[in-house]
């Protein structure tokens, strides 16, 4: 009876899981990914019963421990006096909203979108891009946040299991990485799914917003310094901004064959040239008055430092390492990027102090 009973819910629940499917082939955009003809995972799994393969994927992440400790990173201010300041955490939720919006819009795969917003940072060093350049200078394979995101969700979790997610999740979190040049030049430069594109660009349009203000709220810019260019065609707030260059990626993406699907013309992932000038303008302003300050100022130079010393004192004492990441295969020194990578603002100085009775008052 029991065993007839459940093997009827079994049936239930398949139903769940294909109707969702079914769902996409029917619903989304022609050139939307759709989970049924994902390339899949490394290893094979059973499918889950009442969710597709990208839903999968944006759970596990959010059960994820890297993805806790975004909570507790630095987005661009290091050890900041207020509650109010942007963690890697709420930046990563903000591009994940974005791309969601811009996603359902464009009817792309929304739970692709989402599960790539939400592991793109994961592989963030403590004290933002500070942490970053440091290990870039001394790992002899040089480090980028983006490559260790990707091993984060390949190699590192789960106990040097990786999360086994399918191809097209990671491939977008590789891909989302910004080097400093137009907006437009980073859509073009990879991303293999639209799902992709939209992804990286909702992460500059998060940042340049949120980093705006950031910057005031900690008093390094006024209101009225912003370039005139970006207010103008922009908007005067955050949300005004916000929304400005979301509809216009909306919009672009429409104009440039959205609606023609017939024509089998893909999606163009962008920003119409007046509003991505604007873009790039306020993000120029953020380099020059912003990053490059706020890189170089003295409590960037004691994190530097701290970053420096734990990724040293690792690669020469790799029997202090947790057991997971001794067991795991490759260098010292690849094991000590991805222990001092993973660490957040706070266990780093505390794990500093405690290896060298670290003074660091500032903090
Ligand atoms: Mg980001």
């Amino acid at each position: 009876m029991e065993t007839g009973w459940k093997a009827c819910l079994t049936m239930i629940h398949l139903h769940v899981r294909e109707r969702l499917e079914s769902e996409e082939e029917e619903r989304l955009s022609p050139f939307a990914v759709k989970s049924r003809r994902s390339r899949g995972r490394d290893r094979y799994e059973e499918p889950s019963p009442v969710r597709t393969e990208f839903q999968r994927d944006r759970d596990r992440l959010i059960h994820s421990k890297a993805f806790r400790r975004l909570k507790h990173k630095t987005q661009v201010f290091i050890a900041p006096a207020g509650d109010h300041y942007v963690t890697r955490l709420t930046h990563t939720l903000e591009v994940s909203q974005i791309a969601r919006t811009v996603a359902r819009a464009l009817r792309l795969n929304e739970d692709l979108t989402e599960a790539i917003a939400l592991g793109h940072d994961l592989g963030h060093t403590p004290f933002g891009h500070v942490g970053e350049d440091v290990l870039n200078e001394l790992f002899p394979g040089g480090f980028r946040h983006n490559e260790q995101s990707l091993r984060v969700v390949e190699v590192v979790e789960n106990g040097g299991q990786g999360l086994n997610l399918t191809w097209e999740v990671r491939d977008g979190i590789l891909n989302h990485s910004k080097p400093r040049e137009s907006l437009m030049g980073q859509i073009d430069a990879g991303g293999s799914t639209l799902e992709a594109r939209v992804c990286k660009l909702a992460d500059s349009v998060a940042y340049i917003n949120h980093d705006t203000a950031d910057a005031i709220r900690a008093g390094l810019i006024g209101e009225n310094d912003l370039p005139g260019l970006a207010v103008d065609r922009l908007g005067r707030t955050s949300s005004e901004r916000i929304n400005t260059l979301v509809i216009d990626i909306i919009d672009y993406a429409f104009a440039g064959g959205g609606l023609a699907h017939t024509q089998g013309e893909a999606l163009r992932i962008g920003m119409s040239r007046p509003v991505l000038e604007a873009a790039d303008t306020l993000r120029d302003f953020l380099f020059r008055e912003v990053y490059t300050r706020t890189s170089e100022d003295e409590l960037a130079q004691e994190a530097r430092e701290v970053v420096r010393f734990l990724y040293r004192h690792f690669v020469e004492h790799p029997g202090e390492l947790p057991a997971e990441l001794q067991a795991m295969e490759g260098s010292a020194a690849r094991k000590a990027v991805d222990y001092v990578a993973g660490m957040t603002d706070q266990f780093a100085l505390n794990t500093a102090k405690r290896l060298e009775e670290w003074k660091i008052e500032r903090f």
